[in-house]
C-alpha cells in the first residue's frame, strides 16, 4: 500500500521482539522530542511485553488496568511476561463500558495503584479498550503527579486511535472527557492478535476510525482500503499494516499539535456530526456505538460538503459504498430507534465540547483524502441538510 516503508525497530527493541523468535513488529515513533515514543503493532507483543518493557523502563513494578472482559483473556498473559522480565504487578480490574470513566471509577483506580505500591519510577499499564486507556491514563497523570505509562490497546478503536497521542480523561456530568490530561505513553504496543476475541460489531467500528484517516488526507489508502478490507477483517499483514497507516497518520498530526490548537482538529472528521448521534441515542450502546455514529458522522461531512457545493457526489457515493461493504451505518435512517429531530441534534452539536464562541468546527472535505477545517457554518445551510438528511431513507 504505502510508499514510506515502516523504519527499522530501535536496537533495543528489536533486540527484546527477536529473542523471542517471533515476527518483528513493525514500528511507528511519535516524535515529541524528550517524551517521544514507539508504536509497536504486530502478533504476539502481548507474550513480549516483560522486554520490551524493560527495554524503555527502570520500572520495578506495574499496575495492569483491566477490565472484567480483558481481564480473563489476556491479563495473565502480561503479568507473566512482565514477571519473566523482573517486574511485578498488580492487576486492577473495572467494569466494562463508559461508565467506569467517572469520578468514582478514576477514585478507584487511582487508590487502588497506590494500595499496590507503585512508585514515581514504576508503570501503569492500560490493558484494554478506549475506556481502559482513558481512565487509567488520567490515573496514571495524576497519581503521585505522574506515573508513566504504557498503553497495550485490545480494540481496533483503541490501536488506531484512542492510546496514541496522550489524551486521557473521564466524563462528567455535563458531557463526556470534560476531565481530563494530556499524558504521552511511554510505550504502545498493539498486539494485533487479541483483536480474534473481539465482538465482530467493535471490530467494525473500529474500522470506521481507519477509514477516517483515510478520508482525511490520505487517498491511496482510501484505495488501499478499498482492495484490502477483506483482508483486514481476517487479520494477519493487511491488519498489522492498515493500523501501522492509522498510527503513522495520528503520529503526524500529534507531533505537529499535540494538544489541539490547530490541525489536529481534522481528526474529528465525522465527530461533531458523530458525538450529536450519540448525544440523542443517549450514549446507548445497544442503539450506536462510538464508531457506528463515526461511520455516519463521515458519510454526513461528505454529503454536507457535496450540499455546500465543495464536493463531487461521486465521493460521497464512494464513501457511502464502503461503509455499506465493511457493514457499518451511514445514513440517519440506520440509527436504530431514530436520530431523533432537526432541533435535537442541533441542540446536541451546541454542546459539543470542540464548539468555540458558539459556532461548531466541522471538518468538511473537497473530496476523499481532501479535508479541512471549517470553523463555522451559515446555520440556515445546517439546518437544511439536517432536514433533508432526516426525510432521506437512503
Ligand atoms: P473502545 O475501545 O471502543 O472505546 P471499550 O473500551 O468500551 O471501547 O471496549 C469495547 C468492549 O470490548 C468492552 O466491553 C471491552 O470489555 C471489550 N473488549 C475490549 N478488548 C477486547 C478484546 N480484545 N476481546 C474481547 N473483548 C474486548
Ligand atoms: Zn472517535
Amino acid at each position: 500500500m504505502n510508499e514510506q516503508a515502516s523504519e527499522p525497530s530501535s536496537d533495543k527493541i528489536s533486540a527484546a521482539a527477536s529473542s523471542q523468535a517471533a515476527p518483528v513488529p513493525l514500528r511507528v515513533k511519535v516524535e515529541l522530542g524528550a517524551r517521544a515514543y514507539d508504536i509497536l503493532i504486530g502478533e504476539g507483543l502481548l507474550e513480549q511485553a516483560g522486554a520490551l518493557v524493560a527495554s524503555i523502563s527502570s520500572a520495578k513494578a506495574a499496575a495492569i488496568v483491566v477490565d472484567e472482559n480483558t481481564r480473563p483473556l489476556y491479563a495473565d498473559k502480561v503479568s507473566a511476561a512482565l514477571d519473566a522480565a523482573g517486574i511485578r504487578s498488580a492487576v486492577i480490574t473495572v467494569q466494562p463500558g463508559e461508565r467506569s470513566k467517572s469520578w468514582r471509577g478514576y477514585g478507584e483506580v487511582c487508590e487502588a495503584i497506590l494500595a499496590a505500591r507503585i512508585g514515581r519510577d514504576d508503570l501503569v499499564i492500560a490493558l484494554g479498550g478506549g475506556v481502559v486507556g482513558d481512565l487509567a491514563g488520567f490515573a496514571a497523570a495524576t497519581v503521585r503527579r505522574g506515573v508513566a505509562l504504557v498503553q497495550m490497546p485490545t480494540t481496533l478503536l483503541a490501536q488506531v486511535d484512542s492510546s496514541v497521542g496522550g489524551k486521557t480523561g473521564i466524563n462528567s456530568a455535563v458531557g463526556k472527557n470534560l476531565i481530563g490530561a494530556f499524558h504521552q505513553p511511554s510505550l504502545v504496543l498493539a498486539d494485533t492478535r487479541v483483536l480474534d476475541t473481539l465482538p465482530a460489531r467493535e471490530f467494525r467500528a473500529g474500522y470506521a476510525e481507519v477509514l477516517k484517516y483515510a478520508l482525511i488526507d490520505r487517498p491511496q489508502f482510501f484505495e488501499w482500503l478499498e482492495a484490502n478490507r477483506d483482508e483486514i477483517f481476517a487479520g494477519g499483514s493487511a491488519r498489522a499494516e492498515a493500523i501501522a497507516e492509522c498510527c503513522r497518520a495520528k503520529a503526524e498530526i500529534v507531533a505537529v499539535d499535540e494538544t489541539e490548537t490547530g490541525d489536529r482538529a481534522l481528526l474529528n472528521l465525522g465527530h461533531t456530526f458523530g458525538h450529536a448521534l450519540e448525544n440523542v441515542t443517549g450514549y446507548d450502546s445497544s442503539r450506536l456505538v462510538h464508531g457506528e455514529a463515526v461511520a455516519i458522522g463521515c458519510a454526513m461531512a461528505f454529503r454536507f460538503s457535496v450540499a455546500l457545493g465543495l464536493a463531487d457526489p461521486a465521493h460521497a457515493r464512494r464513501v457511502e459504498a464502503h461503509l455499506a461493504e465493511a457493514g457499518l451505518p451511514s445514513r440517519l435512517a440506520h440509527v436504530r430507534g431514530g436520530a431523533g429531530s432537526v432541533e435535537t441534534l442541533l441542540a446536541a452539536m451546541a454542546q459539543d465540547k470542540k464548539v468555540r464562541h458558539g459556532t461548531p468546527t466541522f471538518i468538511l472535505a473537497h473530496g476523499i483524502g481532501r479535508s479541512f477545517i471549517q470553523r463555522g457554518v451559515e446555520s440556515q445551510h445546517l439546518r437544511d441538510f439536517l432536514l433533508s438528511e432526516l426525510r432521506s431513507n437512503g
